[in-house]
């Protein structure tokens, strides 16, 4: 069955009414907050949200004080999980101004995840001016140095009913979090444990959208990496049981002895943004990149010969994140004796410097918000 939401098609731009909030946090308290946020617990004063049903398409776009949402008992989203959601940050320049990174590939994925999920598509600018009207009114809220302000669209569908169908209403805002550096003192390299019990995504099934439920379904693979003393779970493939396929929220590269390197195929795992962009900053320097399968045996064979050099994980959130040590029911292996490589660092430096505005720009992943 195919969700038809032709209200949807039309509004390509909305008006935001801006009513900006009746107790803002006192610049002292602010400032202390942003002295040491952690992640995802600090919340700016605001937030963005557009609603939509089949009536009025998207509308009702607004800017407003962060507050609750009422929600009905049987609001379908408490059933059926059809929720979807992106991650991406706000960069401080040097120069007091603010960066967003490839925002558009943001807008792009989150309308191929409401595809997936018979969820309503928002048009890629109302999300785009969702976040830049969240971030005027608050940009007090963007963390200078080595910090950035996560920013957390997510979409929910509101209606209230039992049945199992497509919702015919939704709720689509913008929250906003600071954040400070993700490593102090540098990235520390993470231990990971392949999951042999549990497997993340199937042909077919939602591994390539960011939904919730997906990470519903890795919290228990999580949680039994970190009772084997590791940071981080790694998933192999659904069917054989043998091809890595990634973390539970990150992307996956492998680092070779002739410089080249490699990360599994798109197809179940999510598309990462950070994962696109590092595989065109390689091919631009010459680094050769494969998309192709690689098994968990070859990778700890791979390890042992000193084939492979590095590995290391990727997303948003932690940028890149080189991988030290491989634990599994069949036995541990170390990477790069454990250390940090230099491969890895070197994506992560060029792609920071990009993000902050201090590198150049070809691709024009960039736009200045602020
Ligand atoms: C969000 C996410 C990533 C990383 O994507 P980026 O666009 O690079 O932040 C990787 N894997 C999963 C499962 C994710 O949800």
């Amino acid at each position: 069955m195919r969700a038809s939401f032709e209200k949807t098609d039309g509004a390509v731009s909305l008006t935001f009414d801006v009513q900006p909030t009746a107790n803002p946090t006192p610049a002292t308290a602010r400032e202390a907050k942003l002295a040491d946020p952690g992640f995802g617990r600090v919340f700016t004063d605001h937030m963005a949200v557009v609603r939509y049903n089949h009536v009025n398409g998207w509308h009702g776009a607004r800017v407003e004080a962060r507050a609750s949402f009422p929600l009905d008992p049987a609001t379908a989203v408490l059933h059926y999980a059809q929720e979807i959601f992106e991650g991406l940050k706000a960069y401080k320049r040097d120069d007091g101004g603010v960066n967003l990174f490839r925002p558009d590939a943001n807008a792009r994925r989150f309308r191929n995840s409401a595809e997936r999920m018979a969820m309503a598509p928002l048009p890629e600018p109302v999300f785009i001016e969702a976040i830049e009207q969240l971030l005027h009114i608050d940009r007090d809220w963007i963390p200078g140095g080595e910090g950035s302000l996560y920013l957390r669209p997510f979409m929910i569908a509101n209606e209230v009913f039992l049945g199992v169908k497509p919702s015919a209403e939704y709720i689509f805002a913008v929250i906003a979090s600071p954040v400070g550096s993700y490593f102090k003192g540098g990235p520390a390299p993470v231990s990971i444990w392949v999951s042999e019990n549990y497997t993340r995504a199937a042909v077919g099934g939602t591994g390539a959208v960011k939904c919730g439920g997906n990470y519903a379904a890795s919290l228990r693979a999580q949680a039994e990496a970190i009772d084997r003393g590791c940071d981080q779970v790694v998933f192999l493939d659904a069917i054989e049981r043998r091809y890595i396929e990634e973390l539970g929220g990150m992307n996956i590269f492998f680092v070779f002895d002739d410089g080249s390197l490699s990360t599994p195929p798109l197809g179940t795992i999510l598309p990462g943004i950070t994962r696109d962009s590092i595989i065109t900053l390689a091919k631009e320097s010459g680094t050769q990149v494969r998309e192709e399968p690689y098994t968990i045996d070859q990778w700890r064979s791979d390890a042992a010969s000193g084939r492979l050099k590095e590995a290391f994980a990727c997303g948003t959130a932690a940028v890149v994140s080189p991988i030290g040590k491989v634990c599994s029911a069949h036995g541990d292996f170390t990477i790069n004796g454990g250390a940090a490589g230099p491969v890895a660092m070197g994506f992560r430096k060029k792609l920071v410097d990009i993000q902050y505005g201090r590198a150049a720009d070809p691709h024009d992943w960039t736009r200045k918000v602020l």
